[in-house]
C-alpha cells in the first residue's frame, strides 16, 4: 500500500458546485456568454483551457518588418473604417500601433471585424507581410484580443469572439478562481508523480493557464491530461472488476487433450497459427476459473477467427453446456451455421440416451425468417439440451429462446451490438443454470491499441496478429482515370476466364435504403451491357428479401455466378475463397475500416487477389486515405493511420461514457499516457478496491459516473 493521500485542498465537485457569478467580473450578462460557451461553474471555467499561447517574446516591432515574411504584432487599434469595395466585399480597414509604428491590416468579407478591433483595443495579428502602395500591410490575418497584459506568454481561449468575450476577460477570471480557490486536493500518491514526473495539481491549473515558460505549460497539460485518463481507466477498471465480484460463472471442464476439444483440434485440416493457439490458451484460462469471462478478440479479415471461437464454444459443450454465436445480420449468421458445420465434420459427443452412447455435435440455425412451426421444435430441443450451439441473429435474445445450461456466448462483430443486448444474453444463462455464461466478442474492425484500451477498457483483449500461411496480399490499386478504370473491368475479365470471380461494390449514394437499391441495381444493369457483357452477373442489396439474398448468395459461393454487384451488405465475414478480385467504385466515399474490410472479402484462397479503388479523391483526407490502403494490407497499420487523419472522435463515438471528460487528452498524441493511466488505474483499483484510501480520487470518478453505477462500482 502506498501512502494514503490525506484529502487537504479543494476539491473538483466543491468547484464545480459553485457558479461562475460568485466571481467578480461576472454579472448576469457575462454569466449568460458563459453559458453559451457551456461554462456555468467555476471548474468548468478552471477546465476551459487555453487552445495556444502567444509568446510576446517572438512579436516584431512595425519598423523592423519584413516585406513577404509572417510577422507577430502587438499593438492598439489608432483607427477603424469600413466600406465597401467596388465589387461589393465588405473591407474593414484597422491601423494598428505598437510605438514603433503603424501597421495597416485589411479584412475582407468580415464586416464583424469593425466592432471586434474597436478604437484602443488591444491585439495581436499574425500574417504575412505585403507591401500595398508602398506601406506594409496584412490581409486577413488571424487576431488575437489579448488585452493589455503582463506575462510574456498569453493565453488564448478557444470560442470566446463566439460568445462575445475576450480572452482576456476568460484569463482574469481564471486568475481569480485560483487564487480564491487556493490549494486544489491532489488526487494522486506522490509515488506516481514521482515515478511519471507528473506536476503537481494546483501547480498545473496555474501553469495551464498563465504559463512562466512555455515548456511549463506544456508540462501542466501532460499532467491534466493524464488525469482525465486516469479517471477514465479508473472508471472501466473498476466496471471491470464490479463485474468479475458480482457475477457467478462456471468453471468449465478445459482438459484433457482426448476431450471434445482435442479430439476436434487433432482433425482440423490445417494447422493453427501461434496467434491462434496463444488466443485459445488465454481463453481457455479464462474458461476454466470461475468467474465469467468478457473478452474481446480482435483480429484483421482472415485471421481465423471463426476457429477460435468454435473451439471457446465447444469448451461448453464438452463440459455438457451450451454454446450461441450471435452475428450481426442474418447472411452472416447462414454463414456462420454453415462455416462452423464444416469445421466441426463428424465430431461427436457422448449421449448415454442413444444406442451407440454418443451423437454428433448439433449445430442450428434461428433466424426471424424460420417459420413458426420450426421455431417452436428449435425452442423445445435448446430447452432440453438437444442443442448444442445455436447460431443466429438478435433473434437469440428474444424471450421465448431459452437454453438448457448456456455456458458460453461469442458476439460477432461487437461494433453492431448494444450493451442491453449484450446483458439480455448474459441473462439467459443466469435464468437457466443460475450462473453467467462466459462472453467473447469478436470484431475484425482493428482499432489502435490505446483506442481498445478506452473503447473496450472493460474487457480483456486477445489480438490475433497473424494471418494463416500462404496468404498472398491482397495487391491493391487505386486506379484513376479511363486507363486505370479500364485494367480492373480487364482484370475482372481475365480472371473470372481463368475460373474465378469478382464484386464490384457500388459507391455509396445519399438518400433512403430504396435510393441506394436503385441506384446499384442500375449499375447492375449497366455493367451487365457494357463492360462486364457476357459474364453471369448478380445483384445483392439491403432492401432484397432475405430469401433472394440468400439464392444469390447461395449462387455465388457455388460459383454459378461469376461477379456479385453488391453495395456494403457484403462488408463484413462473407467468404468465398473463389473470388479474387474486387472493384470499389467511387473508392473515395468509403472510410478506412469500411474499405479494408470490404478488401477483405478477397484474398481468402490460396491464388493471388486484387482490389481497385475506383475514382479520384474529394480532400487531402481521402487522398492519404486510399494511398495508405494501396501501401499496406496490415489493418492495425491502417488503424493508426485512420486515427491520425480523423482524430479519436470517430473512433470513440458517442459510445464512450466519460469522452466528454477528454478535453485535452488525445489518444492520438498521448499515447505513452494512456499506458501510463491504465497501469496506475489497475495498480490503485488492484490495492484498493473500493478506493478507500484515495478519497479525492473516488469523489472525481464519481463526478463522471450516475448514482445508481457509482453504488454498483464503489460496493465492495
Ligand atoms: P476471420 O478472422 O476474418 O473471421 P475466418 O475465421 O473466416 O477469418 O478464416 C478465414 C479463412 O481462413 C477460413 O477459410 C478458415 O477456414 C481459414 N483458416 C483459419 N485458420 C487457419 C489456419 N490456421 N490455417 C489455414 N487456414 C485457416
Ligand atoms: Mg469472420
Amino acid at each position: 500500500m502506498g501512502q494514503p493521500v490525506t484529502w487537504v485542498g479543494r476539491s473538483l465537485r466543491s468547484l464545480g458546485d459553485k457558479p461562475v457569478t460568485v466571481l467578480d467580473g461576472v454579472g448576469p450578462r457575462k454569466a449568460d456568454a458563459l453559458a453559451e460557451m457551456g461554462i456555468t461553474s467555476v471548474l468548468d471555467l478552471l477546465t476551459h483551457y487555453p487552445r495556444r499561447y502567444i509568446d510576446r517574446s517572438r512579436q516584431v516591432a512595425v519598423v523592423d518588418l519584413v516585406v513577404g515574411q509572417e510577422a507577430m504584432v502587438l499593438g492598439h487599434v489608432k483607427r477603424v473604417s469600413s466600406r465597401r469595395t467596388r465589387n461589393g466585399k465588405a473591407l474593414v480597414e484597422v491601423d494598428l500601433y505598437d510605438g514603433s509604428g503603424y501597421l495597416r491590416c485589411s479584412f475582407f468579407n468580415q464586416g464583424w471585424r469593425a466592432k471586434q478591433l474597436a478604437v484602443g483595443r488591444q491585439a495581436v495579428v499574425f500574417a504575412k507581410i505585403e507591401l500595398y502602395r508602398g506601406r506594409r500591410q496584412m490581409t486577413n490575418p488571424v487576431v488575437d484580443l489579448v488585452g493589455d497584459r503582463t506575462g510574456r506568454i498569453v493565453p488564448v481561449y478557444p470560442q470566446s469572439d463566439k460568445a462575445g468575450l475576450t480572452s482576456w476577460e476568460l484569463a482574469g477570471w481564471v486568475r481569480e478562481a485560483r487564487q480564491r480557490a487556493g490549494e486544489l486536493a491532489e488526487p494522486l500518491d506522490q509515488r506516481w508523480l514521482d515515478q511519471l514526473g507528473l506536476m503537481g495539481r494546483s501547480q498545473a491549473f496555474d501553469e495551464i493557464h498563465a504559463p512562466t515558460t512555455s515548456d511549463a505549460a506544456s508540462v501542466a497539460r501532460r499532467r491534466l491530461a493524464f488525469d482525465e485518463l486516469l479517471r477514465l481507466q479508473v472508471t472501466l477498471v473498476m466496471r471491470k472488476a464490479a463485474l468479475e465480484r458480482d457475477a457467478v460463472g462456471i468453471a468449465h471442464v478445459v482438459g484433457p487433450e482426448a476431450g471434445l476439444v482435442g479430439r476436434w483440434r487433432a482433425r482440423l485440416p490445417f494447422s493453427l497459427t501461434a496467434a491462434q493457439v496463444r488466443a485459445m490458451v488465454e481463453i481457455t484460462a479464462d474458461l476454466g476459473r470461475a468467474h465469467p469471462m468478457h473478452r474481446l478478440l480482435q483480429g484483421d479479415v482472415g485471421a481465423g477467427k471463426t476457429v477460435v471461437a468454435l473451439s471457446t464454444l465447444l469448451v461448453a459443450v464438452q463440459g455438457g453446456h451450451q454454446g450461441a454465436l450471435m452475428a450481426p445480420t442474418e447472411v452472416l449468421a447462414d454463414q456462420h451455421h454453415l462455416g462452423l458445420r464444416d469445421l466441426l465434420g463428424q465430431l461427436s459427443v457422448p449421449d448415454p440416451a442413444t444406442l451407440a452412447g454418443d451423437r454428433p455435435v448439433r449445430v442450428e440455425l434461428l433466424t426471424s425468417r424460420i417459420g413458426a412451426g420450426e421455431r417452436a421444435r428449435l425452442h423445445a430441443s435448446l430447452r432440453a439440451g438437444e442443442i448444442d450451439i445455436l447460431v443466429g441473429t438478435h433473434a437469440l435474445l428474444t424471450e421465448e429462446v431459452g437454453f438448457a445450461s448456456l455456458g458460453v456466448v461469442v458476439i460477432d462483430e461487437q461494433h453492431r451490438f448494444g450493451v442491453e443486448q449484450r446483458a439480455a444474453l448474459r441473462a439467459k444463462g443466469a435464468s437457466s443454470g443460475g450462473a453467467d455464461p462466459d462472453v467473447l466478442v469478436m470484431t475484425a474492425t482493428p482499432i489502435p491499441r490505446t483506442a481498445a484500451m478506452t473503447v473496450f477498457g472493460d474487457l480483456d483483449v486477445t489480438v490475433l496478429d497473424e494471418l494463416p500461411p500462404g496468404r498472398v496480399p491482397v495487391v491493391t490499386e487505386w486506379a484513376q482515370g479511363p486507363l486505370g478504370e479500364e485494367s480492373a473491368w480487364n482484370r475482372v475479365r481475365a480472371q473470372v476466364a481463368a475460373g474465378y470471380q469478382a464484386y464490384v461494390v457500388c459507391p455509396l449514394v445519399e438518400g433512403s435504403e430504396r435510393v441506394q437499391a436503385r441506384s446499384v441495381t442500375e449499375e447492375y444493369e449497366r455493367l451487365s451491357v457494357e463492360e462486364l457483357r457476357g459474364l453471369h452477373l448478380g445483384l445483392l442489396h439491403g432492401q432484397m428479401a432475405g430469401r433472394d439474398k440468400e439464392a444469390v448468395m447461395g449462387a455465388f459461393r457455388r460459383g454459378e455466378l461469376d461477379v456479385l454487384v453488391a453495395t456494403t451488405v457484403i462488408e463484413v465475414g462473407v467468404d468465398v475463397p473463389g473470388a479474387t478480385v474486387m472493384v470499389v467504385e467511387d473508392a473515395d466515399r468509403f472510410g478506412m475500416a469500411q474499405l479494408h474490410q470490404l478488401r477483405g472479402r478477397v484474398g481468402r484462397g490460396l491464388a493471388p487477389s486484387w482490389c481497385y479503388l475506383l475514382g479520384e479523391a474529394s480532400s487531402p483526407e481521402a487522398e492519404a486515405r486510399l494511398e495508405a490502403l494501396a501501401a499496406s494490407t496490415d489493418g492495425f497499420e491502417l488503424a493508426e493511420v485512420d486515427l491520425d487523419l480523423r482524430g479519436e472522435g470517430t473512433i470513440l463515438g458517442t459510445r464512450q461514457q466519460g469522452r466528454s471528460d477528454l478535453k485535452l487528452a488525445s489518444l492520438r498524441r498521448d499515447k505513452d499516457l494512456v499506458g501510463a493511466a491504465r497501469a496506475v488505474a489497475f495498480a490503485l483499483v488492484g490495492e484498493d478496491p473500493g478506493l478507500a484510501g484515495h478519497p479525492a480520487l473516488a469523489d472525481e470518478v464519481r463526478l463522471l459516473i450516475d448514482d445508481e453505477e457509482a453504488e454498483y462500482l464503489f460496493k465492495s
